[in-house]
């Protein structure tokens, strides 16, 4: 959905979503919303008691010659349960709040994520479902507590309102007109409402922009790149573009927003305000209490009055209009929550020891795409086979790797594990049996030991971490570390944390394959970093270390395909070739010619590399 029509929700839905939220609030924190909401009751009482009531009580019972004891019982009882009251509400906002905000807050968020989990990788590459999941998961806490903000402000308003409403009923009915006046700008409020909408839908892009703009300037990843050339300077000019569309709307939008906010508050502070002072400065001086009119006390309760109702019904309507940006926001959260992956769970564990992997005739098109990206591919992945996927740039082995891993599923045919379709199994079950290596891996903000587990550490892991490292070549750099594999990686959270070269961690990822004997094992160009005897010698000890294992891998030098049992060649999303490597060279095809030119090429480097 687009922000422009991302205006307003149906009345049923706004309540619906209002109710979403504090049904989330409730569940994380039972007591917490009761607490809130019943102190703001209280509060709106007392100060309705200690404001205006005790000023109309003393005035008039100073008028008209009430014993002094009686007003002073009243100040001391109001007194009392005020210091009682506002003792347990700030103990109760700095101490008990912030616990049971974290609370709320983790509950939240722990939702969010584990959908988020759970959600198919399709997702994240559709614009429309990754922005409502990237303002769910900016925007769920806020509107959530929002909503219950929202409702204890309209609670103590109604109180306040309603009190000061049969007050000036009781004085006098037609003051009533007075405090109903700023209903009638409510034409202007939801015009200032529209524009002031309106001016943030136009910002988002441009805040958008700007955060990019400033994104560049202090995330690492750019930080090579904006000191090159003129790209330093690229970036100023559209953060100078920013704030010239910035100033446009401004222009726009800001002197409409500055009349119509005028338009109100002259009505609500001179016609509202001073129109029920002059009434009741007439009643009570030209009529006078004893021919009916107002006694002094009632004239004072009324200018205080007439100010708070006209003030609640203003910011009443403000509330009502606050739950229904609040309803659009959580209706971003819920659609996030409700989404039925499509990528479905099975209800079997896939076989613990793996077995032979069939992929008939499958092929895939990208959400968007309109032409297939894999086509009618078929091969067999025999136990503990390997085999080496080859092929130009683009020809499909990154999406072949994610059909296999089940990111995506196949638009037609099927794969199938021990004979049963890989669909038949738990998700979880069925990722568990691939030890995977991506070319963009990540590597985490924590220690080596976590980075290279991908799991909680348990009793005894360290061994196998270190191992892990001997055999993919990374323990020689680790075991430099102070800290060895207690090194946190990354300096953002840690001083004394470790940067690795792009080799180094390229390693590091390998080991993550010997800490975790999965039956199969998939690795997308893991060693595109690595200069090619390091690579090929990575790849030998890779093929002796994973013995018994079936291990299938992407990689651009061919020399490291003459290790595996069977070479595929893609191109342009089909197997065009398939065998050893014996005999695709005898066969004399592309990717012979593949192989021969690459060879031609490392002999050209080695010659010139002597010279
Ligand atoms: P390879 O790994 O052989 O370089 P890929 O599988 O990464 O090839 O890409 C194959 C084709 O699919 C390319 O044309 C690429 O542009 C396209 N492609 C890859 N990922 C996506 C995606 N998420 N959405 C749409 N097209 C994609």
């Amino acid at each position: 959905m687009d922000e422009k029509e991302k205006k307003k929700l149906p009345l049923g839905r706004t309540v619906s979503n209002c109710i979403f939220a504090l049904k989330a609030i409730r569940i994380a924190s039972p007591i917490y919303i009761f607490v809130y909401l019943a102190s703001s009751v209280l509060m709106g009482f007392l100060d309705f008691l200690s404001e205006t009531y005790l000023l109309r009580r003393i005035v008039n019972g100073l008028d008209s010659g009430e014993k002094m004891k009686n007003i002073l019982i009243f100040v001391v009882i109001l007194g009392a349960v005020s210091i009682v009251f506002y003792a347990a509400l700030e103990w109760f906002w700095h101490v008990v709040s912030p616990r049971k905000q974290r609370r709320i807050t983790a509950y939240i968020e722990k939702q969010l994520y584990r959908k988020s989990a759970e959600v198919e990788l399709a997702c994240y590459e559709n614009p429309e479902f990754y922005d409502k999941y990237v303002r769910a998961m900016d925007e769920a806490y806020n509107r959530i507590t929002g909503v219950m903000e929202t409702l204890d402000s309209l609670i103590s308003r109604i109180i306040a309102l309603t009190a000061n409403s049969m007050l000036l009923f009781i004085i006098d009915p037609w003051l009533i007109v007075f405090g109903l006046f700023p209903l009638l700008l409510g034409f202007f409020r939801k015009a200032e409402y529209k524009a002031s909408h309106d001016l943030s839908v136009s910002m988002k892009p441009i805040d958008r922009r700007a955060n990019y703009t400033k994104r560049t300037f202090y995330l690492s990843e750019y930080a090579k790149e904006m000191r090159i050339g003129g790209m330093y300077r690229n970036m100023l000019r559209d953060f100078r573009q920013t704030f010239e569309d910035y100033k446009g709307l401004m222009k726009k939008y800001g002197v409409k927003c500055a009349v119509l906010r005028y338009i109100q508050n002259v009505g609500l502070e001179v016609v509202t305000i001073l129109g029920a002072m002059l009434y009741a400065v007439w009643s009570a001086l030209a009529i006078g209490a004893e021919n009916g009119g107002m006694s002094v006390g009632d004239c004072i309760v009324v200018l205080g009055s007439v100010g708070t109702i006209s003030y609640c019904l203003n910011y009443l309507v403000q509330n009502l209009a606050d739950f229904g940006e609040h309803a659009l926001f959580i209706e971003d959260v819920r659609f996030f929550l409700d989404y039925n992956p499509k990528i479905k769970d099975g209800e079997k564990s896939a076989p613990a020891d793996g077995g032979e992997l069939v992929v008939s005739d499958v092929s895939f098109r990208y959400d968007g795409s309109d032409k297939d990206t894999i086509k009618n591919v078929s091969f067999t992945w025999k136990k503990g086979e390997r085999i080496a996927l080859v092929g130009s740039n683009g020809s499909g082995k990154t999406t072949l790797v994610k059909l296999l891993l089940r990111l995506y599923d196949p638009s037609s045919g099927e794969i199938t594990m021990g004979g049963e379709s890989i669909k038949s199994f738990s998700l979880s079950s069925y990722r568990d049996s691939f030890s995977t290596v991506f070319q963009d891996f990540k590597m985490f903000s924590m220690s080596v030991r976590d980075n290279v587990l991908l799991r909680p550490p348990r009793e005894g892991d360290d061994e196998l971490v270190i191992n892990a490292l001997k055999e993919s070549g990374a323990y020689d750099k680790i075991s430099r570390f102070e800290k060895g594999i207690d090194t946190v990686l990354t300096r953002e959270f840690d001083d004394k944390g470790e940067n690795l070269s792009v080799g180094e961690a390229q390693k590091l990822s390998l080991a993550r394959v010997f800490a975790d004997p999965t039956p199969f094992v998939l690795l997308d160009e893991p060693s595109s970093a690595l200069d090619p005897i390091a690579e090929y010698t990575m790849f030998e000890n890779m093929m002796r270390a994973t013995e018994g294992r079936s291990v299938l891998f992407i990689s651009h030098r061919l020399s490291s395909a003459t290790l595996a049992d069977k070479v595929l060649l893609m191109e342009d999303g089909t197997i065009t070739e398939c065998g050893t490597h014996a005999e695709l060279m005898a066969k004399g095809g592309r990717y012979a010619e593949m192989f021969h030119r690459q060879a031609e090429n490392y002999l050209g480097e080695e010659v010139t590399d002597n010279e």
